[in-house]
């Protein structure tokens, strides 16, 4: 028996109109490249949402093509996250931190037919513009200076009347988004999101025990609208009314904090990275800003220190872990506490909220073994796979690929993870970042996090080297912080709690600063060639 509800495809647009119907005078506030505000509401967004619509279909844009951005975090690039779909085209976010080659390969590989780009983007997209072939490029003038006479200026392409515009007619299944792949390994691939799978993401996110976002909320989006939406928390803020406030290309500590206690920020999203570095701004200066108490900042793309989740609370801040992938739209669990574990002791708790977390309603995850699935016991380590209706079944021009999708239907996240019986999921790794030494898995991540719980250390990461008698061996490469100092020795002695002697590198690099991934997390294959010709100094 068919049910009798009705059939509504669930669209973006939905999510526009919603935005503008009610919420219509909340606020987007932008940092422009002079640092000063550009200040709009969600019923402008939603009347040059849907200019940009109408010029794109009159520009011969038809449902499906590929239209792409190369634009820092504002409120113009969210007019492309929701004009582009309302013209049933896909929105193709460009990650500006590549290198123009790579840039040049995406776009062709995407077949972007029209790109929008910053004024201030100007200069890289010249580097790319002649290994491709676009149709048309768009100039946003967001320095307010004149656009160049050989390219379309946005504001007069989008200078019509759409107030009768209509949308295409979709079916949610449609492409409305896509994403590459940072590519750590090989060439970036295309994920794609749908219309669908958007909305039931912004769905999962915005619940009380994942982001808890709503009307009350002033949300600051420190991750990249280039990288996986933004977390797709451009979609779910406009759904509930909550104000965004965007940084612009402005990420340093000093610049968001100003953000944040000026505009009243509650929520804010970024990479451990950013965290790191904003923690050791309010370190240094602990009554200089004045910020909402009980802010909410979701960290993810990395492992979240547990130490670093710790420090913030003397600030009355509130870290909330998650991880996820741009396979899964991204996020795929948030770490939360269930009333039982109230009971347990301060430590504990916060032991299990630096946890990656308890998979999103609709995400299933398993965590597999050599042949079958292991138990949910906290203790068995195998490879993480995650399916849901906003999980990825493949990528764009790829076929099937058995390295990353399994037989029944499972994507292969490269993760390695434990899961606790309540369904706490615990990252141990990268599968290529363990560190392998006389037959033994070391978790690069758990020292990791131990090294950066000293006070002296800002950041550290953990590689392996080659070992002539134990194959590999942990090397620590750490950043100590300014004014402070620690020895190799000391260090040593603090990780003699947690580990065992064997799993403690004996290899110790300090260095000014971790390399950078275009996302921001710790780029360990740059410190790999960094340190490739290092011997380990372990006895053999
Ligand atoms: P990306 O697709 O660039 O967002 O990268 C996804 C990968 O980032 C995951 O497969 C994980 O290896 C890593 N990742 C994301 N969030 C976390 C987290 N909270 N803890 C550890 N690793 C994470």
């Amino acid at each position: 028996m068919r049910s009798t509800m009705m059939q509504m495809p669930l669209t973006v647009n939905q999510i526009l109109e919603r935005g503008n119907q009610i919420f219509g005078n909340r606020e987007i506030v932008s940092r422009r490249p002079d640092k000063s505000l550009h200040r709009t509401n969600y019923a402008a967004l939603y009347r040059r949402s849907r200019q940009l619509a109408a010029a794109l279909l009159e520009a011969g844009i038809k449902p499906g093509d590929r239209v792409a951005t190369l634009m820092w975090n504002h409120a113009f690039h969210l007019e492309a996250y929701f004009g582009i779909p309302a013209a049933g085209a896909v929105l193709h976010t460009l990650n500006l931190r590549l290198a123009p080659e790579d840039i040049a390969y995406i776009i062709n590989d995407a077949q972007d037919r029209i790109l929008i780009v910053d004024d201030v983007l100007i200069p890289l997209m010249e580097k790319v513009k002649p290994k491709v072939k676009l149709e048309r490029i768009i100039v946003v003038p967001t320095t307010g200076a004149p656009v160049p006479e050989s390219y379309d200026n946005y504001e007069r392409f989008i200078d019509r009347d759409a107030f009768n515009y209509r949308y295409p007619e979709l079916d949610e299944n449609a492409a409305c988004g896509m994403c590459y792949t940072s590519g750590t390994t090989g060439r970036p691939k295309g994920v794609v999101y749908s219309h669908r799978s958007t909305v039931l993401h912004a769905l999962g996110v915005a619940l009380p025990d994942c982001l808890n976002l709503s009307v009350m909320d002033a949300v600051l989006a420190v991750t990249p609208m280039f990288h996986a939406n933004s977390w797709g928390v451009p979609y779910a803020a406009v759904m509930v009314g909550a104000a965004q406030v965007y940084p612009g290309q402005h990420m340093g500590a000093i610049d968001l904090l100003d953000l944040m206690e000026n505009e009243g920020v509650t929520l804010a999203m970024g990479v451990p990275t950013i965290w790191l570095t904003i923690l050791q701004a309010l370190e240094a200066e602990p009554t200089r800003w004045k910020l909402k108490k009980g802010m909410r900042m979701m960290v993810g793309g990395s492992a979240a220190p547990p130490a670093m989740i710790t420090a913030f609370e003397k600030y009355d801040l509130s870290i909330k872990h998650g991880w996820g992938m741009t396979e899964l739209s991204p996020v795929g669990t948030l770490s939360w506490l269930k009333p039982e574990h109230l009971g347990l002791p301060l430590e504990e708790q916060h032991r299990i909220r630096a946890l990656q977390g308890l998979p999103l309603p609709l995400v299933e995850l398993r965590v597999m073994g050599e042949e079958k699935a292991l138990p949910w016991d906290g203790k068995s380590v195998g490879e993480l796979q995650a399916r849901g209706p906003w999980v990825t079944g493949g990528y764009y021009n790829s076929p099937t690929d058995p390295d990353k999708f399994t037989v029944d239907g499972w994507l292969r996240t490269g993760d390695v993870a434990s899961i606790s019986p309540g369904g706490h999921m615990r990252i141990s790794d990268r599968t290529k970042d363990l560190i392998k030494s006389g037959g033994e898995w070391i978790s690069s991540v758990d020292i990791e996090n131990a090294i950066m719980s000293h006070p002296a250390v800002a950041e550290a990461a953990v590689i392996a080297v080659k070992h002539p008698k134990w194959d590999e061996r942990p090397l620590a490469a750490v950043v100590v912080k300014q004014g402070k100092s620690v020895t190799e020795e000391e260090l040593r002695r603090h990780l003699e709690v947690h580990f065992a002697k064997w799993q403690i590198p004996d290899d110790w690099a300090f260095i000014d600063a971790v390399p950078r991934t275009s996302t921001g997390k710790f780029l360990k294959t740059k410190l790999r060639e960094d340190f490739k010709s290092w011997i380990s100094r372990t006895p053999g």
